[in-house]
């Protein structure tokens, strides 16, 4: 056992196996199960994690039957023919020492097509299709469904299988009142209501015999009106453990609930008291879950009596050896999972394949490698925010010889700014990930260092990387030069303060970003119970589904957000995430205001015309967040000289600027130079 993160790197006995460490991999939807050749990417993906000495692995869901997909034409295990494909995955895992269980997932009314089915015909909020009602046949077609779906995993040679119960997917369904209105016996008590999940788990084990894991995702925290109370939550976990599961994994919220459970604003480990509660109710192993991202917290949480496993699902994207590195000590090393959601669930809800902002191999491992370079070149990379730090890394890390020069006095451009953000303080550790690497890979770095398009020329590089990012566009608007008024940089670096009463110009990502800041609630100091009240979970558990409304208090700013265009703020941001902005903002009363025209700024504050009023908002300051301008002073008079130039992210297009393109296209370069 490895002497470092004792606690969570220590073997856990499961009677007839045993895990290496108390690390699991999370289940994902990648969508690598849907793509043609995706069972061969699938298998490079868990095969690399496996070799980097996870404990467990649980795949993403599968369906056991039609009716069950999330959506139409994705993963289904169904029929014998299907079990080659699944072998794919499971002996290269096996190959590499890992374990890996199946994750069967009946979507229940959340399934996006028209022949979804549920307890009662009660439509999800977050669907537009109604389900129809399973008859009681149905119902025992469907436990078949789940025990056959099993045994199709072990006969494709799955160490076990989770049986995915909570999120309010079909298991959940049938458990609460909310969604489960029947009157005969798989409905009233809830005794009966969860006969349904009892009923799967004692068939799986009656078919498939003691040698196989069988994982119980339980809904711990419903965080929706009509939820289960924790009596029942415990009623079912003692029921569970009896009908045979060797493990009971966490599961936090509704995919329909309105608190984010994984978001980057979501303290890390804010919900490991949950499981902790659980402990002690049942003799086997719980695992807790949710913006778990380091393995230093993993092994706090262990320490503490809070779980027996931690389930990490996308730090597992971000870094394949997250457990391998912390076995070895270099835990500075692991490439952290900043919560972004930008390059992981922003995709599979979009129905593209699965990767990760900050670490774009994730699910295209059979085409972005890093292989050593075939002849080593001397490269210049200027800019050190996230893609000309990615680039450098890489390049380097191919051995290629490596400068980077960057005109401010540390590394980490944007994310220096992002990181300021409250709910975006893990993008630190994207800087500190890659300042490790650029120090392991030998770059030699010149911190302040505005190097000249002649000095660059002297050095005689073989290939220049511009990745000299943006800078905020500047208005051209009267008053514009008011000491009211300052650009987002200015603030977020700390160089100024803003008063009581805010206007912000432009509703962008960074505009939101800055009336977050400006309004920000949540107390540091109590982080988990500031959130908690914040966005109305019951930490008491006295409430059903736990969730009593947010509360997140006044702020101490009044705060406006203004943009030309029409329409809802906020339409552009994450699938995922632009809810949580927009909830948040909403309920900390800051005033929304669109199709306006700016007119000036003077000493009575920002002018502006909305339709045909013109307006004055009483602000002490003004707030400038209308987008990038490129920032490239080299590449054409480089060019001209003849030399080899590769602009990146920021400087090669600001208005699409995102950091997720910006690494994505440093580490094809970096791959291919
Ligand atoms: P952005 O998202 O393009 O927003 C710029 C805003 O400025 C727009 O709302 C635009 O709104 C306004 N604007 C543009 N030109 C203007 C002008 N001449 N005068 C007045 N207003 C003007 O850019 P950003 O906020 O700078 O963000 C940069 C990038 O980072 C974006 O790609 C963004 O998605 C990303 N980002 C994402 C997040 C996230 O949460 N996912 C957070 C931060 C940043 P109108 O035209 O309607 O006025
Ligand atoms: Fe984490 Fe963002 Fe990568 Fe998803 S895209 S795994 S949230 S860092």
């Amino acid at each position: 056992m490895s002497s470092h993160f004792p606690n969570l790197l220590k073997p856990l006995d499961l009677g007839f196996t045993q895990l290496k460490n108390r690390v699991l991999m999370g289940s994902m939807h990648t969508m690598l199960e849907e793509i043609p050749g995706g069972h061969k990417m699938a298998a490079k993906f868990y095969a690399e994690r496996a070799k980097g000495q996870v404990g467990l692995i649980v795949t993403g869901g599968i369906s056991p039957n039609e009716e069950g997909v999330v959506f139409t034409g994705s993963a289904v295990f169904n029929s014998e023919e299907q079990i080659v494909a699944h072998q794919l995955i499971t002996d290269a895992v096996h190959n590499e020492g890992g374990k890996i269980c199946m994750q069967i997932l009946h979507t229940g009314r959340y399934a996006y097509h028209k022949e979804c089915v549920a307890p009662s015909a009660i439509q999800a909020p977050i669907n537009i299709n109604k389900p129809k009602e399973l008859t009681d046949d149905d119902i025992e077609r469907t436990i078949s469904d789940f025990v056959r779906c099993a045994k199709f995993a072990q006969m494709a040679g799955y160490d076990g299988v989770e049986v995915m119960g909570s999120e309010g997917y079909l298991i959940n369904q049938f458990l609460v009142c909310r969604t489960n209105k029947r009157t005969d016996k798989w409905g009233g008590a809830y005794s009966n209501r969860m006969q349904f999940p009892l009923r799967i788990v004692e068939g799986i084990r009656k078919e498939l015999g003691d040698a196989f894991i069988i994982i119980y995702r339980l809904s711990m925290l419903d965080l929706v009106e009509e939820g289960s109370s924790w009596e029942e939550v415990v009623q079912l976990a003692k029921a569970i453990e009896s009908a045979g599961a060797n493990i009971i994994n966490t599961g936090i919220g509704w995919h329909e609930s309105r608190v984010p459970t994984i978001a980057s604003n979501v303290p890390r480990g804010g919900f490991s008291w949950v499981t902790k509660k659980m402990m002690g109710e049942v003799s086997i192993p719980l695992v807790t879950t949710n913006r778990i991202n380091t393995p230093e917290l993993g092994d706090e949480i262990i320490a503490q009596g809070n779980a027996d496993m931690v389930s990490m699902a996308r730090p597992f994207l971000a870094d394949p050896e997250f457990v391998l590195k912390a076995i070895e000590g270099r835990s500075e090393e692991i490439n952290t999972c900043i919560a972004c959601n930008q390059a992981c669930l922003d995709h599979t809800f979009t129905l593209k394949r699965c990767s990760c902002l900050v670490n774009p191999r994730a699910c295209h491992e059979t085409e972005l490698n890093y292989n050593p370079a075939k002849s080593i070149k001397k490269i210049a990379v200027i800019g050190a925010g996230p893609a000309g730090l990615a680039a450098s890394s890489i390049a380097a890390e191919r051995g290629h010889i490596v400068d980077l020069y960057e005109r401010k006095e540390e590394l980490g451009g944007q994310f220096n700014l992002a990181k300021k953000v409250p709910g975006k303080e893990d993008y630190s550790e994207t800087v500190r990930y890659f300042e490790a690497m650029v120090k392991k890979f030998k770059v030699n770095v010149f911190l302040s260092t505005e190097i000249s398009v002649d000095e660059l020329l002297a050095m005689q590089y073989d290939e220049v990387i511009i990745a000299t990012g943006v800078e905020p566009r500047k208005l051209k608007l009267e008053g514009i030069e008011h000491s009211k008024v300052m650009d987002y940089s200015e603030l977020l670096s700390g160089k100024r303060n803003a008063g009581l009463r805010v206007a912000i110009i432009g509703a962008g990502g960074i505009g939101f970003d800055v009336a977050g800041y400006l309004t920000d609630t949540i107390n540091k100091d109590n982080e988990t119970e500031s959130y908690m009240k914040e966005w109305g979970v019951d930490m008491t558990m006295k409430t059903r589904g736990f969730y009593i409304g947010p509360d997140p208090g006044k702020p101490k700013r009044t705060v406006h957000l203004l943009k030309r265009s029409s329409g809802k703020h906020g339409k552009a941001l994450g699938k995922t995430t632009g809810w949580i902005h927009r909830s948040s903002l909403a309920n900390k009363n800051v005033n929304m205001l669109s199709k306006v025209e700016y007119l000036k700024v003077d000493d009575k504050g920002l002018h502006f015309k909305q339709g045909e009023n013109i307006q004055v908002l009483d602000v002490d300051n003004i707030i400038i967040c209308a987008g990038q301008e490129m920032l490239d002073n080299y590449s054409v008079k480089l060019i001209e000289n003849g030399v080899k130039v590769h602009v990146i992210g920021g400087a090669k297009d600001a208005s699409e600027l995102d950091a997720k393109r910006a690494i994505n296209e440093a580490a094809y370069l970096a791959a291919a130079l």
